[in-house]
C-alpha cells in the first residue's frame, strides 16, 4: 500500500481490527520511510456491475429486466417459479462476487444461457437465438448438436 504522504510503497500494518459492526476492517499503517501513520478501511464490494450495451451505453443492472427476459424464454415450459428465482439469484450472486464494476450485455447473456441450459433446453435455444449474435448458421447448428449430445 502506497504511503499517502511520501508516495513510497513500503508501508506496514501496525494494527488490524473490525469496524462498523464487522462490515469493515480498519488497518493502522506506518510508512517505513517517512514514518507517517495513516488508516485504511477495507469493505466488501457488493454492488452490482453496470451493464455495457453494444453501443457503449451504460445501464444499471435491472433485476426485473433479467427476470422478464428469462420468463419470456421459459413461457409455457414445465419449469417451476422457485427454480427460476434460484437461477436469478445465482446470476446476481455471481455478479456481486465478481467485484466487476461493469459487465457487457454479452457476458450477462452468457450467464443467463448457462442457467437456462440447466433449466430447460427449449428455453435455452429460444433465448440463445434472440440474444446471441451468431457468427453464422453453422455455429448455431453446432450448439444445438452439442445440446442434443448432452
Ligand atoms: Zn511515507
Amino acid at each position: 500500500m502506497r504511503c499517502p504522504f511520501c508516495g513510497v510503497q513500503d508501508t506496514r500494518v501496525l494494527d488490524s481490527r473490525l469496524a462498523n459492526e464487522g462490515d469493515q476492517v480498519r488497518r493502522r499503517r506506518e510508512c517505513n520511510v517517512c514514518k507517517e501513520r495513516f488508516t485504511t478501511f477495507e469493505v466488501a464490494e457488493l454492488t452490482l456491475p453496470r451493464i455495457v450495451k453494444r453501443e457503449g451505453i451504460r445501464e444499471h443492472f435491472d433485476e426485473s429486466k433479467l427476470r422478464s427476459g428469462m420468463l419470456k424464454a421459459l413461457e409455457k415450459r414445465p419449469v417451476n417459479s422457485d427454480a427460476i428465482e434460484d437461477a436469478v439469484y445465482r446470476i446476481k450472486k455471481e455478479l456481486m462476487a465478481s467485484g466487476e464494476r461493469e459487465i457487457s450485455t454479452h457476458e450477462l447473456g452468457e450467464k443467463v444461457m448457462k442457467e437456462l441450459s440447466g433449466l430447460d433446453h427449449v428455453a435455452f435455444v429460444r433465448f440463445a437465438s434472440v440474444y446471441r449474435s451468431f457468427q453464422d448458421v453453422s455455429e448455431f447448428t453446432d450448439m444445438i448438436e452439442h445440446l442434443q449430445k448432452k
